[in-house]
């Protein structure tokens, strides 16, 4: 990974007194580029132009088209069009893309040194010409929404600091699971553009799970409906460069399943799901899996998932990690494997420390596929929980420490929804850190990135928080949520950035619900129109209505 910013003065952030970004502008001073402090671009109504080159993706075409409607949204400004002689011109997107990036990639090693998915970012002030390199579509897509975070929206103008910035991001599944219930798939126009503002986030994948007891079958016209809104969510994520994910509970069946090969009641588990054990389920559970699977477009990541819901009590499944999961898991890969090879297939094990799933025997189910034994030439590492709170997903250090030495590829699905879960948006700094304590305590070489649960709208912060992580695991809390309140709040970034942290479900101040009835009554008046159009705000309402109660 590398991860080299000079020159990045941010006055705003400067008056946030955000420690963290001292030793960067220190560092911009020792360079003799104190002068530089106050040089920032700046560009009215039609002086910016947006310079695609000839061979542009979807991803660049959109991103440019985000930025475009960011600008006008915010600073009520339209950027130039590309041919004409603009005062300043952002050129976008790779080496293949883009000539123009070409040769100023030539001059710059950064570039060439850049890893999967990372972006180079050249802002010089005096000059005409800028720059967003990506290493990739996500790459570009990344770098640009980092420019947007960079940017200050006046009205009338916008402004850029001087900046240059290289950064790699560390784990290449930066992904967000999005929970396939109402708040969400009731929104299907939103949560397109949700996915968009992920991917401006960094966040490179999409994880989708098709619940089939949702329904009767396969040709249920709800079910129909619900294959339409993936595909559709799925298209717009390629579109921005990023990954396809699908995760599909094991055992899972639609709701008239065979009732003489249903499974023995467990714990979290509805009664339609299959016994793996039951003669006839597993070739059943496959063929309703491959039907879904092939009504999809191409799946870049498949997580087989063993419980909550899932599983079955009956003698043959248990203990059900090694007998009754692996039973249905190992044909149902070998089966998508055949399919689609290119597929990443996961073998996720929430859950599976509760004594009714088995105890300790996933650690037999992990050592299996240790990387010393034969394993399956699918299998592309374990999906651990990240659940500190969680009752029967927690890990412990000695848990960690089993899937450290099984030497396996690793991904964590951390639980952002559930802990602490209530109306409005969810702050909760010392759980999140908790969350990133842990995720630091697998082997980092191993960690390879995962998909944070999201039930709603209200773990938006959290999603950005975990995205951030996966970028930079080391990245500390504060100054995630320096760039949040900055990017959503514009010049009433440091007002809004108090009013997070008193929110903050850690905070333990006694005159906490007057000072967030003050700050919000404050900032509702302050607040620049378009901060208060976006659903955020909204979201932030809600939670200091629900604090103040
Ligand atoms: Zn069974």
């Amino acid at each position: 990974m590398s991860n080299m910013q000079n020159h990045r003065i941010i006055p705003f952030r400067a008056a946030l007194a955000a420690l963290a970004f001292c030793a960067s502008i220190a560092a911009a001073e020792d360079a003799g580029a104190a002068n530089l402090r106050r040089e920032v671009l700046k560009a009215g109504d039609a002086q910016l132009a947006v310079v695609l080159g000839a061979n542009a993706s979807p991803a660049e075409k959109r991103v440019a088209e985000l930025l475009a409607g960011r600008v006008k949204e915010r600073a009520g400004i339209a950027l130039a069009d590309p041919g004409a002689q603009a005062r300043f011109r952002l050129v976008i997107g790779t080496v293949a893309s883009n000539e123009r990036i070409k040769a100023f990639a030539a001059t710059r090693k950064e570039v060439a040194s850049l890893g999967s998915d990372g972006y180079v970012i050249a802002v010089e002030p005096g000059k005409p010409e800028h720059y967003v390199v990506g290493q990739s579509d996500s790459g570009v897509v990344a770098g640009v929404g980092r420019l947007m975070r960079e940017m200050r929206y006046q009205n009338g103008r916008v402004e850029v600091p001087s900046l240059h910035i290289a950064e790699t991001p560390q784990m290449p599944n930066r992904g967000m699971y999005l929970w396939a219930r109402k708040d969400f798939f009731g929104k299907p126009d939103q949560v397109d553009r949700y996915v968009e503002e992920f991917a401006l986030w960094g966040c490179n994948g999409i994880g989708l799970w098709f619940e089939m007891g949702m329904f009767k079958g396969f040709d249920d016209p709800e079910a129909k409906k619900w294959l339409d809104i993936y595909r559709r969510l799925y298209a717009t994520a390629k579109r921005m460069g990023m990954k396809t994910g699908l995760l599909m509970v094991v055992n899972d069946a639609y709701n008239t399943s065979p009732t003489e090969m249903r499974i023995k009641p467990i714990i979290g588990c509805p009664d339609h799901y299959l016994c793996p054990n039951k003669p006839g389920s597993v070739e059943q559970m496959i063929a309703w899996q491959e039907q879904v699977f092939k009504a999809l477009p191409r799946i870049d990541i498949f997580n087989l998932f063993p419980a909550d819901p899932g599983g079955c009590s009956c003698l043959d499944c248990t203990p059900w990690p090694t007998r009754g999961f692996w039973r249905i898991a190992k044909p149902l890969a070998d089966r998508i494997h055949e399919i689609s090879p290119k597929t990443e297939i996961w073998v996720d094990t929430w859950h599976l420390n509760h004594p009714t799933f088995g105890g300790k025997d996933w650690e037999n189910l992990v050592a299996n596929l240790d990387w010393t034994k034969e394993r399956p030439k699918w299998f592309a590492g374990f999906e651990v929980g990240l659940a500190p709170h969680h009752g029967f997903a927690r890990m412990s250090a000695e848990d960690r420490k089993v899937y450290n030495e099984a030497r396996q590829p690793l991904m964590v699905f951390p639980e952002i929804s559930m802990w602490g879960n209530h109306e409005g948006m969810l702050v909760n700094k010392e759980y999140w850190k908790s969350l990133q304590t842990e995720m630091n305590d697998y082997t980092p070489g191993l960690m390879k990135g995962g998909w944070p649960y999201s039930e709603r709208w209200n773990t938006d912060i959290a999603s950005v928080m975990m995205l951030s992580w996966f970028w930079n695991p080391k990245k500390p809390a504060e100054t995630v949520l320096d760039e949040y309140s900055s990017f959503y709040f514009g010049p009433e970034a440091a007002s809004a950035r108090d009013l997070l942290d008193l929110l903050d479900d850690s905070n333990t101040d006694p005159q906490r619900k007057e000072k967030i009835s003050e700050k919000h009554a404050k900032l509702d008046g302050s607040l620049p129109e378009w901060v208060k159009r976006d659903w955020r705000w909204a979201e932030i309402a809600e939670s200091c209505r629900f604090r103040t109660r």
